[in-house]
């Protein structure tokens, strides 16, 4: 019986993220709502079809489509793989402005971090603070929208620090410890060093850069300058490169 269940080919669609409250039982699932809207509508599911699904925060596997109606489908479900690995990564970065935020918190999720710092810098808009993108409801879209591009299912954490000083002064001594603790900074920085599988803290500046204060004072909370060569890139390119340089097996 799971032979067959696993032997049809699987819709090549993104990851179905599940909720505990889905569960009618311990492999059957009733999905409504915005993600039964976009199964029937984009994907346009069919009783039989099987998808990628996984539980928020658990396993990942596959479900197939045992009820279709208008309001919801149900789902057979065998979940029996880990998500993948998390990238060993603690990232800080300056609050880039809003439409760019939506698409690094994507990114973020997809390339596997788990710990994301938004911090001030001198360069960061002070409006970039009210955005509602930061709402904990929109983060958590955006957020899981990565997840399931990925086939991930471990919700990144966020944390947000208005002040760049206390931040770096009172809290950053103690996340950068016993980490490879870097700052991507262009100028006056060594190269980017190679891969290892080290626990790594990594700070991204602002579109703007961090101002010379700012790079002392990471320096002093134990981050090195690293640079990836002359050309200056958008902080959305620069994270992807960043990470893919720091750790290219797990990507
Ligand atoms: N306009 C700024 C650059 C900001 S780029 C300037 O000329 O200084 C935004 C951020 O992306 C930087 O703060 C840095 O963290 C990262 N970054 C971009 N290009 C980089 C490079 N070549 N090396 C290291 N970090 C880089």
């Amino acid at each position: 019986m799971i032979g067959v269940f696993f032997n049809r080919s699987v819709s090549p669609v993104n990851l179905i993220l599940l909720y505990t409250s889905d569960f009618k039982g311990p492999h059957h699932v009733r999905i409504s709502g915005r993600r039964f809207q976009h199964m029937r509508s984009v994907h346009k599911a069919q009783v039989g079809e099987r998808f990628r699904v996984g539980v928020l925060n658990g396993l990942i596997g596959l479900g197939e489509v045992t009820v279709l109606t208008d309001q919801y489908l149900e789902l057979r479900v065998q979940l029996n793989q880990a998500p993948p690995k998390p990238l060993p990564l603690r990232l800080i970065m300056a609050l880039p402005r809003p439409k760019m935020l939506k698409r690094t918190l994507e990114t973020v999720a997809t390339l596997g971090v788990k710990e994301l710092w938004l911090i001030n810098s001198y360069r960061v808009d002070k409006s970039y603070w009210s955005t509602p993108i930061l709402h904990a409801d929109t983060l958590r879209e955006h957020l899981l929208l990565g997840l399931e591009q990925a086939g991930d299912t471990r919700l990144p954490n966020v944390y947000l620090r208005k002040r760049f000083k206390p931040f770096v002064e009172d809290e950053l001594p103690a996340i950068a410890r016993n980490t490879r603790a870097l700052v991507a900074h262009p100028y006056d920085a060594t190269p980017c060093p190679a891969a290892t599988a080290e626990p790594t803290t990594l700070a991204i500046g602002p579109e703007g850069g961090f101002i010379a204060y700012e790079v002392n004072k990471l320096r002093e909370a134990g981050l090195e300058p690293i640079h990836l060569g002359p050309r200056i890139l958008r902080v959305e390119t620069a994270v992807p490169v960043l990470l893919s340089r720091l750790f290219p097996l797990a990507l």
